[in-house]
């Protein structure tokens, strides 16, 4: 069996065009501040990929339904934001499928097909479990850090000096659970709103493609 692996960015044999300089954006730790995200995406008629956490799509259900119905993709991030590295016997994939029926039950239709570890912390398990339950495994190429909170300019300017073509970009519209603050939903991802809103057309103008992650191979 060959050493499975993840993928950092999209293969120029996976891309499911011509057009060889598609780059993915991707968002992590929601469905929390995802109507935001959404408008901006719908105005600028650009896809994503949401790596939702499990106990938020079953808390708000609507959300996944509207990330569908907006041609989004949903994929998963396991069901409650562990290392999974530190977890027990069993508990890794318990995690990833809670996580995909949380998604199903929120929206029937839908068809999961990528996995992003929390934190990043991929193991041996961690990749043969989200193999065995359909799911590539994907990580990222650009990391902006923007759940950080660096200010816009900063998300903008890194995401800008890391893309190029075949990259993927890591962006949330969320954070894990153990680090949601009361009172906080409406200032936590505003500077990736902000920095959306010129992310995307400063993309196009250097003549990059947004598109959906093919199916990963
Ligand atoms: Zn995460």
């Amino acid at each position: 069996m060959k050493n499975l692996d993840y993928f950092c960015e999209v293969p120029s044999d996976c891309a499911d065009g011509t057009e060889d300089r598609s780059v993915y954006l991707t968002f992590d730790d929601g469905p929390l501040c995802t109507p935001e995200i959404l408008d901006v995406l719908a105005e600028h008629r650009v896809p994503a990929t949401f790596f939702v956490i499990g106990a938020y799509a079953a808390d708000r259900p609507e959300l996944i339904r509207r990330m569908i119905a907006e041609g989004h993709e949903v994929a998963n991030h396991t069901m409650t934001h562990p290392d999974l590295s530190r977890c027990g016997p069993g508990e890794v994939e318990r995690e990833i499928l809670e996580a995909n029926r949380a998604i199903r039950m929120a929206c029937p239709q839908v068809t999961v097909r990528h996995m992003r570890a929390p934190y990043g912390i991929w193991s041996e398990e961690v990749l043969t479990t989200s193999v065995s339950a359909g799911l590539a495994p994907v990580h990222w190429s650009v990391d902006p850090r923007d759940w950080a909170r660096p200010g816009v300019d900063a998300i903008v300017d890194a995401v800008l000096a890391g893309v190029r073509p075949g990259a993927i970009v890591l962006l949330h519209d969320g954070c894990p659970p153990d680090e949601l603050k009361p009172g906080t939903r409406a200032t936590l991802r505003d500077q990736t709103v902000k920095a959306l809103f010129r992310l995307i057309p400063a993309l196009h103008d250097r003549g990059f493609v947004i598109r959906s992650l093919p199916q990963l191979h």
